[in-house]
């Protein structure tokens, strides 16, 4: 039916909805881890930077007289003799124990690196190096190394932590000599990082879930609504609002569905029959006169009730005109559509209608007509007619029947 198409558009918009929400929280999500990573790794590698900083100024009062040359002129020494390196090494394991710093390399102006906790490579140049260019340049440098991806000079000893790396110049009387880097272990952030990362995504993931539920059931219940509007008007459709029996409109399309049921399966064996009643509320317009039009409304209000309680669940019946009601009756022959009427008839007639507690008899005629092979549905509802105008003319509150006769 057509009447279903909007409500079953609805549907599949939601599920389309329910599809972008599901694959919009999982980018969201993802960004959001990314960008969550990268705001604690920026505050870890920051906070390592200003320690890295603080320590270099700490190394150049610390070691003056080893690191800086000690003929007057302010720049760093070239070379440090062996016995030195060892007396460095020694006081430096000290000084350096509670800063978390895994190695230190001092480069000269000329990328040489002059001192390094880690002996091996002293004396070496590094001279593609792009973060020392821009510390020799005047600018500190850090970066998160993580240690599955630590890379450095060819003979280095690496470490199994997560380190900052921290160029920073060594500047004395204003003057950059050269450059520091050092090593600081975070290893102890990473977990930090990934639990305020998770809590973060969590808050996130809650908030989105809250968001989409409360979306959800607004579209639920707004897709309700719509949905029993549509019924409303559905029924409106079809339905008479005074009886509450079906209107004329929907009469003629079940009686055009019964029709084509009849071609289908021919009249034979019972399956195929349909008959029809037409009936009509007997001097009607007398009530109205006599009771008024309320009273003739509620007469027709109950009337409808009364014929439906004569009917079996499969019959259908609706409001033709003003006070006459057309039965259909599938699968039953005159003789038994015969007795269907004289049931209504005298279930009308031996109990009075009421209107405002005042009792008012009526009766009904009736006429019975069937539909058989070769006869269309108007055919058989002009006989149905002509067998009630019988029935009036005999006397009214009353069956009469009248077989269609076959067009040429
Ligand atoms: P008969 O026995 O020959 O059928 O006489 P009748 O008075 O029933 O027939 P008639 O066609 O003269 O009058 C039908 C009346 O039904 C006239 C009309 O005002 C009344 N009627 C039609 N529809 C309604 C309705 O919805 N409500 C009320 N109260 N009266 C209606
Ligand atoms: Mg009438
Ligand atoms: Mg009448």
């Amino acid at each position: 039916m057509s009447t279903a198409k909007p409500c079953k558009n609805i549907s599949s918009l939601i599920r389309l909805l329910t599809v972008l929400a599901f694959f919009s929280a999982i980018a969201i999500i993802a960004l959001a881890s990314f960008g969550m990573n990268r705001i604690y790794t920026h505050q870890v590698i920051n906070m390592a930077e200003k320690e890295a900083i603080l320590i270099s100024h700490l190394l150049v009062d610390h070691s003056h007289d080893t690191l800086l040359a000690s003929n007057g002129s302010t720049k760093l020494r070239t070379q440090i003799e062996p016995l030195e390196i060892s007396m460095l090494n020694k006081t430096l394991s000290e000084f350096l124990h509670p800063f978390d710093i895994v190695k230190i390399k001092v480069f000269s102006l000329d990328t040489q690196i002059i001192y390094s906790t880690d002996n091996v490579i002293i004396g070496e140049m590094d001279l593609q190096n792009k973060r020392l260019m821009r510390a020799l340049a005047g600018a500190s440098d850090s970066h998160i190394v993580l240690k599955e991806a630590l890379r450095d000079l060819k003979n280095e000893t690496t470490f199994d932590v997560d380190v900052v790396e921290t160029y920073t110049p060594i500047i004395v009387d204003g003057k950059i000599l050269g450059v520091f880097e050092l090593y600081i272990d975070v290893t102890k952030f990473r977990k930090e990082i990934r639990n305020g990362t998770l809590q973060s995504l969590l808050l996130l993931s809650s908030i989105l879930l809250l968001v989409y539920i409360i979306a959800f059931s607004v579209a639920r219940s707004g897709m309700k609504q719509i949905a029993e509007a549509e019924e409303r008007l559905r029924k409106q459709a079809m339905i008479d609002a005074l009886t509450g029996a079906f209107n004329r409109g929907e009469l003629m399309s079940r009686a055009e569905e019964e029709m084509a049921r009849i071609i289908r399966h021919g009249p034979d064996g019972g399956s195929g029959e349909l008959s029809l009643v037409m009936l009509d509320i007997d001097h009607f317009k007398r009530v109205n006169d006599t009771y008024g039009h309320q009273a003739g409304d509620a007469v027709l209000q109950q009337m409808s009730g009364r014929i439906k309680q004569g009917l079996r669940l499969y019959d259908i019946m609706g409001r033709y005109g003003g006070e006459e009601f057309l039965l259909l009756l599938p699968h039953t022959d005159l003789t038994s559509t015969y007795l269907v009427a004289e049931r209504i008839r005298t279930s009308v007639a031996e109990k009075p209608f009421t209107f405002k507690e005042q009792p008012l008899t009526v009766t009904v005629s009736l006429g019975i007509s069937s539909i058989t092979p070769g006869i269309n549905l108007n055919d058989a509802i002009n006989a149905a007619d002509q067998a009630l105008y019988l029935a009036k003319q005999n006397g009214r509150n009353r069956a009469e029947c009248q077989l269609p006769r076959e067009q040429d």
